[in-house]
């Protein structure tokens, strides 16, 4: 079904007794997600007046959030309206993704823009070692952010259940993790100033779609990811689903078949056992990890039998569970990411299939399937995102706080 994306959403800056606060927030906003946006253009996106934003401008402007620059040449009626620009350097994000595998880091700027990024092979399960792991790591990124550059927090993304209100990792069992502080240690092992936020890799790797990548504007999303496991975030409304404690969305581990295999979190016929990529490679006869996923669409690209009977049995498994979560969220589009979107092509037939012979027949109809554009960074980018969010909600306010670090969760 065709889905309304016509140009960038439009926003509709926040009224209230905190309204100037908000307003500067919807104002940034526009710039983080849209980039360099004329005055003209900000008043149309944000319903504000001429005046309000030539006086928001001026403060974002102040605090060093953005600059203007003339527009270029026009040919036409009326004075170019300049040109607002975020400035990258003025708030800087650290992400992490810690996945089972691997660990990814990246350094953000306001708008979007990656300025630096590096990633490890994960060297073990202990969570102490891998913390310090992780700062040396981010350590170069940080140095070669420029002089005046504002580290404004912290996001991580983490392949496991995270409590939203501290960042505890309450259990991730592809890394045989239960209860470990991961913010508190992050944050004492890193130093930073600003927000330190921990959120399940499926929920940022939601978020970002919907802000950056196949899933722009769209308002009622499912992000399904794979790598070991299986993971999966839910936007409703626009908004993210997390639940009481940010748990909500463990998807991977809903029960699919009573009679299957036991999963790694105790319980037998999880989602995860018939449609995670343990199962695939294990379905095709190959060692798990990148380098089976590499020589599975090898074989696959070959018409190796194995190879083809593995993917279509694991698509109509994942189409199967999807099925059931378009029964229960009624979404407009399903982005497919990691190695399910690497994959796409080889799983979507059966996945189609398993989708029609789980969703009623009306949603299976309407929804649309797709694999994720951010080439394997989803969850990275949504760390960060995580991040600028409490920025865009009192910029000031994280400006004037800067120098008082928190822990928390997504
Ligand atoms: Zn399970």
């Amino acid at each position: 079904m065709a889905r309304a994306r016509s140009g960038a959403p439009r926003r509709r800056v926040r009224a209230g007794r905190s309204s100037r606060r908000h307003s500067l927030g919807g104002v940034l906003e526009c710039l983080h997600l849209d980039g360099p946006t004329s005055r003209t253009q900000l008043t149309e996106l944000t319903g504000l007046t001429r005046s309000t934003i030539a006086e928001l401008v001026q403060e974002l402007g102040q605090l060093g959030f953005v600059e203007e620059r003339a527009a270029p040449l026009v040919t036409g009626p009326g004075r170019p309206s300049p040109v607002v620009h975020p400035r990258p350097q003025a708030a800087v994000v650290l992400a992490v993704e810690l996945a089972v595998a691997s660990v990814s880091l990246a350094t953000v700027g306001l708008g979007g823009r990656v300025l630096a990024r590096s990633r490890l092979a994960r060297p073990e399960d202990d969570p102490a070692a891998l913390v310090a792991e992780i700062a040396a790591a981010a350590a170069p990124l940080l140095a070669a952010l420029p002089d005046r550059a504002r580290v404004v927090g912290t996001g991580v993304a983490v392949v496991g259940v995270a409590r939203s209100q501290d960042g505890v990792v309450e259990l991730a069992p592809n890394l045989g993790w239960r209860g470990v502080p991961l913010g508190a240690m992050l944050d004492a092992a890193l130093g930073l100033p600003g927000w330190l936020l921990v959120g399940n890799d499926a929920d940022l790797g939601a978020l970002a779609e919907q802000r950056r990548g196949v899933g722009r504007g769209v308002e009622h999303l499912l992000y399904v990811s794979g790598e070991v496991g299986l993971g999966c975030g839910v936007i409703s409304s626009g908004i993210p689903l997390r639940g009481t404690h940010g748990f909500a969305g463990e998807a991977g581990h809903m029960l699919v078949n009573p009679d299957g295999r036991p999963c790694r979190c105790g319980a037998t016929g999880c989602w995860e056992t018939e449609a995670g990529s343990a199962r695939l490679l294990a379905r095709a006869g190959l060692a798990t990890g990148s380098a089976g996923i590499d020589e599975l669409e090898v074989r696959a690209a070959a018409g190796e039998a194995a190879a083809c009977a593995a993917l279509c049995e694991v698509g109509r498994w994942l189409g199967i569970g999807i099925g059931d979560l378009v029964n229960l969220f009624d979404p407009q589009l399903v982005v497919l990411g990691s190695v399910y979107g690497r994959l796409f092509g080889w799983l979507e037939p059966s996945l189609r299939d398993g989708v029609g012979l789980r969703s009623m027949t009306a949603m299976g109809g309407a929804v649309e399937v797709v694999r994720s554009g951010l080439v394997g960074e989803a969850a990275l980018l949504g760390a960060a995102e995580l991040v600028f969010d409490r920025l865009l909600a009192d910029p000031a306010g994280a400006v004037r706080r800067r120098s008082e670090p928190r822990v928390a969760g997504g």
